[in-house]
């Protein structure tokens, strides 16, 4: 099994909060070149939802994927 990250673009603000509360904030999340936040790197995610949690706007879903 492996973590997916999905941000929902319309509904982020930016605000950075799953950066900053996610304990691996710098390796996982990245702003991108409209201000909103995605998880561009998940291999040092432990599915912990921190992140779910401190977001205002609801906008982060975690799924546990099958491995192919
Ligand atoms: S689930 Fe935990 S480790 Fe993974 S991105 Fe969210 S806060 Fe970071
Ligand atoms: S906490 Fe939510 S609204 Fe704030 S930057 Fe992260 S995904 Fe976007």
């Amino acid at each position: 099994m492996s973590v997916e990250i999905i941000v929902d673009k319309e509904k982020c603000t930016g605000c950075e909060k799953c950066y900053y509360a996610c304990p691996k904030g710098p390796r996982i999340w990245k702003k991108d070149k409209d201000g909103k936040f995605y998880a561009f790197d998940i291999s040092d995610c432990h599915n912990c939802k921190i992140c779910v949690g401190k977001c205002p706007v609801n906008a982060i879903t975690i799924n546990m994927k099958k491995d192919d």
